[in-house]
This record gives structure tokens, C-alpha cells and sequence, in this order.
């Protein structure tokens, strides 16, 4: 039927499309590589050429038990089945489920769904403003966040990042948003003002190139933040569900904010996002407040409950943080073999990360790594991120640690 259709309108065929050049009806916003997967099992993507390549790029840490892991395909379609789309006109199982079991693991209290990143971001700063109008603090309602963020791609998500490139030509930047230097104590308890309501920042910039704040310093955030009654956030869209070797970054710190952000992970690759909050930080968001039509689907509800129900499990975790510490013993190899291309390992448990030295540029290093058949991911910062599926064997642990090697061998030879 569709070969015939597409004879008709005179257009070429799908499967041509797929083989062929890029189509140009799907909008230049991405500098992609010019690879096209068709499926995928554990670590491994499969080309619709045949071609088999090692992904630990994990789909933007979004792969968290890699590909087709049987208990998400079985909790996929066994939900389609049932039942797809309702509304949150109406009460939904899987959302006082999920909710259930996000409560009984973090310090949340509270949960909102929604689809993606940047709107959990989007969430947690209307949740924070919100906090504050009805605690009798209407202007408060200024977020400070820090430079390198990343949040999303929302006008106000943005603004929040305050990464020019990005907000180049999308006219006047979104107000409300304070930027201070990472890094930057000094700056930070000035940039505090009348005005202001949270503090939200990623506990690793991981977009900005892999880049963590101290034990120490989550520890400062969360004392200014009770001495001026503000709001902290956090921003676990990339952090969270495993990726550090906790089930959250922050509990690496021993404390909890009052807000967070998570997505990414969170369903495995099937889209959701969540926003996180204290009763008390959540108390302004009564009916009518927040809302998204897809938020908190069925079938997005009941892939991500299976995730959660596998990742937080204490022996998953631990397996984490003994892969993670494999992967950096291999990675300390590589920057030993390559000073002249690696100046840094950065990151926690399988959230790694290569910064560069300037000489070299992510993008050739993951060029490289693409053509030895091993996917890994640029980032701000002149760092190349590594970050396997969180179950990724040990085997296929050390052919990526073989493959990057070959990779920066190749980059390092053509720079010489
Ligand atoms: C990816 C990311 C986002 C945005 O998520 P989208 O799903 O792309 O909207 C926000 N914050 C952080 C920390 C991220 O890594």
C-alpha cells in the first residue's frame, strides 16, 4: 500500500529514503551523522545496512538498560494493549503507581508527568515561583542558575541555560533567570536579591561537558538556600535514574532539594519526564495551575515503573558503581596512552566523560570513535561524554574501552 502510494504522489519510496541521501522534509536542526539504525539489542544498534555498532551514547543517557530490554518491551506491549490515552481528566493507575514509588524512594512527596526535559524543567520552575506567591512572596519569582547549564529548549528553558548561541534570533530572552559563574561563591551570594525564589542547577553539567559541583558545594546550595528561604532545585534530567550510581546525583551529597527536575532515563526511551517536589514546595500547584495533555500516558507510565522497579534495586545499583569503576580504570588507560589528545576523566559512576585538550575537538574524536563502530556523544566544554547503558556487560565494557583506543590512536596519528 505504500510503495503504491508513494508511486502515486510521484515521491520516493520510504526504504529508499532510509538508504539514500538525508530527506530534506525533515527540518535542518540537527548536525546528524549520516547513520541509520533499525534496531537495536543490549549494547548494540543494528544499520539498516547490517552494520553493528557499540552504543555508549545511549541515546543521550536515555537508554538506560539499553535496547529492547525484555522487561520494558513486555511492560510496553502488554499496556498497549490495554489501554493507550485517557486524559488527566480522569484518575491514571500508572501515574499513582510510578508517583508511589518515585515517593517511597527520593524525598519527594509530590509528582507531576510530563514528556520531556525541558518541561520537567519548565515544571519546577513554575513550582518554585508558585511556592513563593502563595507563602506571600508574589515577587519572588527571579531563578538563579549557573553558566555551562543546560535545562532545555523551551524560550524559558533557555533563558534559564543562558547559552547565547541557542537564543541567537528567538528575540527578547525570557526575564526571571540570574546567571552566575560556576564555580563562583562570591558571585553566588550576590546574585541573591528580594526577588529571588530557587536555585536551580544540575548537580553535573552534563550537556556543559561533564562537569561536577563538590559534595561540598550541593552542601553550601542547600544552607544558603534555608538561610534566605529559597527554593532548590535540581535539574536530574540527565543525572538521574542510575546514571551516577545512584538512583539521584544528589544523594551522593546526603542531601535532598525541595525540587527536581528528571526525564531522560526515566523511561528507557520511551518519552517522559517528571517533576519531583516537597508537600511543601508543591503546595501552590492546585487544580488548574499545571497541565499537559500527553503528560503521565499510560504506556509512558508503565515502561517507566518497570525502569524504576530495575534500576533502584540496591545489587543493580552496586553492579553500577563496579562497571563505572571499570569503565574509569579503562578510561585512566586511554588518558595515560593519549596526552596528547586527553587532559581529563570527568563524571560519575557511567556518566564519563573525555575533556580534551585544545588541540582536538570532540567532534573529531567522536567522528573517529563512529568510524571504529562506537557511539559516544560531544558536550560543551571540549568533552567527549562515554555513558554505556547502565547494564552494559562487561565484555562489551572493555570492546568500547578497545574501540575508543583505536579511535583517539587514529586522531592522534592525524594531528601528528
Ligand atoms: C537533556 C536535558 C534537558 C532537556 O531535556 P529534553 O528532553 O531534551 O527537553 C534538560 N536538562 C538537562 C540536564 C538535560 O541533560
Amino acid at each position: 500500500m505504500s510503495g503504491s502510494h508513494a508511486a502515486h504522489s510521484g515521491k520516493s519510496e520510504p526504504a529508499a529514503t532510509a538508504q539514500g541521501k538525508p530527506s530534506e522534509a525533515v527540518m535542518g536542526t540537527y548536525a546528524r551523522q549520516d547513520v541509520v539504525f533499525a534496531r537495536g539489542e543490549g549494547s548494540w544498534l543494528y544499520t539498516t545496512s547490517g552494520d553493528k555498532y557499540l552504543d555508549f551514547g545511549s541515546g543521550v543517557a536515555v537508554n538506560a538498560l539499553g535496547h529492547a530490554h525484555p522487561r520494558l518491551v513486555a511492560a510496553l506491549t502488554e499496556q498497549a494493549q490495554k489501554l493507550w490515552h485517557t486524559s488527566n481528566l480522569y484518575r491514571v493507575e500508572g501515574q499513582e503507581a510510578l508517583a508511589g514509588q518515585l515517593t517511597e524512594l527520593t524525598f519527594a512527596e509530590r509528582i507531576f508527568f510530563c514528556n520531556s526535559g525541558a518541561e520537567a524543567c519548565e515544571g519546577a520552575i513554575k513550582v518554585a515561583r508558585r511556592y513563593q506567591y502563595v507563602s506571600g512572596h508574589p515577587e519572588r519569582w527571579r531563578i538563579i542558575t549557573f553558566r555551562g547549564a543546560f535545562h532545555g529548549r523551551t524560550l524559558a528553558t533557555l533563558a534559564a541555560g543562558g547559552n547565547d548561541k541557542y537564543l541567537e534570533g528567538f528575540g527578547p530572552e525570557a526575564d526571571g533567570f540570574d546567571h552566575v559563574t560556576f564555580g563562583d561563591h562570591e558571585g553566588l551570594e550576590t546574585a541573591i536579591g528580594p526577588e529571588t525564589a530557587a536555585i536551580m542547577v544540575e548537580p553535573i553539567q552534563g550537556e556543559g561537558g561533564i562537569r561536577s559541583i563538590p559534595k561540598q558545594c550541593l552542601i553550601g546550595l542547600r544552607e544558603l538556600c534555608d538561610k534566605h528561604g529559597l527554593l532548590l532545585v535540581f535539574d536530574e534530567v540527565q543525572t538521574g535514574v542510575g546514571r551516577t550510581g545512584k538512583l539521584f546525583a544528589h544523594e551522593w551529597a546526603g542531601i535532598t532539594p525541595d525540587v527536581m527536575a528528571i526525564a531522560k532515563g526515566l523511561g528507557g526511551g520511551f518519552p517522559v519526564g517528571a517533576v519531583l517536589a516537597t508537600a511543601e514546595a508543591a503546595k501552590g500547584m492546585t487544580p488548574g495551575t499545571h497541565g499537559s495533555t500527553f503528560g503521565g500516558n499510560p504506556l509512558a507510565m508503565s515502561v517507566a515503573r518497570e525502569v524504576i522497579a530495575i534500576v533502584s534495586e540496591p545489587e543493580f545499583l552496586d553492579a553500577v558503581q563496579a562497571r563505572a569503576l571499570r569503565l574509569k580504570q579503562g578510561l585512566a588507560r586511554l588518558k595515560d596512552l593519549y596526552p596528547d589528545l586527553v587532559e581529563d576523566l570527568r563524571g560519575e559512576g557511567l556518566l564519563t566523560g573525555l575533556k580534551l585538550k585544545a588541540r582536538v575537538q570532540p567532534a573529531q574524536v567522536v567522528k573517529a570513535a563512529t568510524a571504529e563502530k562506537l557511539l559516544l556523544v560531544g558536550a560543551g566544554d571540549n568533552t567527549v561524554r562515554v555513558m554505556p547503558p547502565l547494564n552494559v556487560t562487561d565484555a562489551d565494557l572493555a570492546e568500547g574501552v578497545e574501540r575508543l583506543s583505536r579511535a583517539l590512536a587514529h586522531v592522534s596519528k592525524s594531528l601528528s
